[in-house]
């Protein structure tokens, strides 16, 4: 039988959806770069070109800031009303959910998971959009009491006015809408720079919020594959107020240096090593389960995927024997096909890194029990579920992010070793762990050096949770009501010599 849909998923997305673009967006108006240059976006699944978009120069992301400083001063976005900022995101937001379906495709064909997680994307992401809609009408000030009679003591929460926001292609919606949404709500005019691997998705966002009516200036977005110096003019222009930046916990620290000189408000979301604890009192079942969503989503690329699993001695046998089973039976393939639930790494920079952690771990004497190889068949890019017991704390899998499907297991003995094992890592975004005992519970949940603590639970994140890390795995918070701080700088203003 003919099925349509197939049918137009072997199409080259830009004939099936007018919300693939192919031109990046600067005040207002969809432009080329200024040399024509363009690069191509590849499907994982299939190294299949799904489009192309302009490779646009530090001239294009200047004209961007531009833009953005123009639409932040004379189109007078940080003057218009709470409401009317509100009622703008609440528009894009309908938009974005009229649309879930085109967008997951697009999100599908550039980054390889998926499509139920691209669907779920979608909804956690414009989750971001809703919060900050409502969020937008709440920034509120303060009046202190004064310690002097003739005085009243003031604070408003301005915008900063022109924010950079830089984006990794893991989640190449949710990482956009979460910081897009805080700084629109908060009045601020922005420059999205997407990840080079997923635009797709993020032009198609901002064709949404054109549709939706935002002037012209307000969002602009530029498309390249040359970062660096794009990524240095952010740092360096006096234009620039904010940075915002998801991605490796190097270039968040380039970033950071070379925004010093400015002294730029910049908010980091960058690697982490987290911990996944199994004590002896866990439900293993809600363990294993919490595991495999937690570690296999998205290929296991993602920032707060465990990296390390500790099982205590009674149980560890026990879940390795139910994890096994489990991860034997997830479906590996192009993530465009029902019944998927592992698509490709993102690309060959992935995989490779992947592989060496993997034979690193062997080489080092680690015992791969499931897993551990390519999985040819398939494309280039897949990676076999794997599971890999006794992993020495000097392997790569022990002391760096892994980013793909490999869960890496270490035995332990008690809580006080297991703490002090799980902080031993200059990162610390996210911490699970599995008890049922209340005393345990809150003990450990204290002392996890870690910015979000999942208790028997691993999928944490949520538009109202505030989500960033302590150490070297970030600055700031996104998402929740903190997530507007990063936007706003606070003004005091003295009223003094009054009679009353
Ligand atoms: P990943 O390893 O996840 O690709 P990166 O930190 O390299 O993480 O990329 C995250 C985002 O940062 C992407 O949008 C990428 O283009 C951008 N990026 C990479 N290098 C720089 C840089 N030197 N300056 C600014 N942005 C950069």
């Amino acid at each position: 039988m003919f099925c349509f849909k197939n049918f137009r998923q072997r199409l080259n997305l830009r004939y099936i959806s007018s919300l693939v673009q192919s031109k990046a967006y600067i005040n207002g108006k969809w432009v080329k770069a200024e040399n024509n240059e363009v690069f191509e976006i590849i499907n994982p699944a299939n190294g299949s070109v799904v489009g192309s978009v302009p490779n646009m120069s530090v001239n294009d992301a200047s004209q961007a800031v531009q833009a953005a400083k123009k639409a932040f001063e004379s189109s007078q976005w940080s003057m218009f009303t709470a409401k009317e900022r509100s009622s703008l995101l609440k528009k894009w937001y309908c938009l974005i959910e009229e649309n879930a379906d085109e967008i997951s495709s697009i999100m599908t064909a550039e980054s390889g998971k998926p499509l139920n997680e691209a669907r779920g994307e979608v909804a956690y992401g414009n989750a971001f959009i809703e919060w900050f809609g409502e969020e937008a009408r709440r920034i509120y000030g303060e009046i202190i009491p004064s310690s002097t009679k003739d005085r009243e003591l003031i604070v408003l929460k301005e915008p900063l006015g022109v924010a950079a926001l830089i984006t990794p292609w893991n989640f190449p919606m949710a990482m956009i809408t979460r910081k897009a949404g805080a700084a629109l709500a908060a009045g601020c005019t922005i420059v999205i720079k997407p990840a080079e691997d997923t635009p797709l998705t993020a032009l198609a966002l901002v064709k949404l919020a054109e549709q939706a009516g935002f002037p012209a200036g307000v969002i602009n977005i530029v498309t390249t594959n040359k970062a660096p110096p794009i990524g240095d003019l952010f740092c360096k222009s006096p234009d620039v107020e904010g940075i915002s930046f998801t991605g490796s916990t190097e270039v968040g620290k380039l970033l950071f240096r070379n925004s010093s000189d400015g002294i730029k408000r910049i908010s980091l979301e960058l690697g982490g090593n987290a911990p996944f604890i199994v004590f002896n009192s866990a439900n293993l079942d809600k363990a294993v389960d919490a595991a495999v969503s937690c570690k296999f989503r998205n290929c296991g690329q993602t920032c707060i995927s465990a990296n390390r699993f500790f099982l205590q001695q009674e149980v560890h046998d026990g879940f390795i024997d139910l994890l096994k089973q489990r991860v034997e039976s997830l479906k590996v393939g192009d993530g465009s096909k029902p019944g998927i639930q592992i698509g490709p790494l993102i690309n060959s920079m992935q995989f490779n890194k992947v592989s060496a952690y993997v034979e690193d771990a062997r080489l080092k004497n680690a015992n791969i029990i499931l897993g551990g190889k390519p999985l040819k068949n398939l494309g280039n890019l897949f990676y076999s579920p794997t599971i890999i017991t006794d992993v020495p704390t000097n392997a790569k899998l022990y002391t760096e992010e892994v980013f793909g499907p490999v869960v890496s297991i270490m035995k332990f003995n008690t809580e006080e070793e297991v703490i002090h094992a799980a902080n031993n890592s200059r990162r610390g975004l996210a911490g699970y762990f599995f008890s049922e005992n209340i005393q345990q519970v809150f003990r450990v949940a204290k002392l996890l050096e870690v910015g979000m603590v999942g208790v028997n639970e691993a999928l944490i994140s949520a538009a109202e949770a505030p989500f960033g890390g302590v150490k070297e795995s970030g600055i700031g918070r996104e998402g929740c009501h903190h997530g507007i701080d990063e936007y706003v700088e606070i003004k005091y203003i003295c009223m003094g010599n009054l009679r009353y």
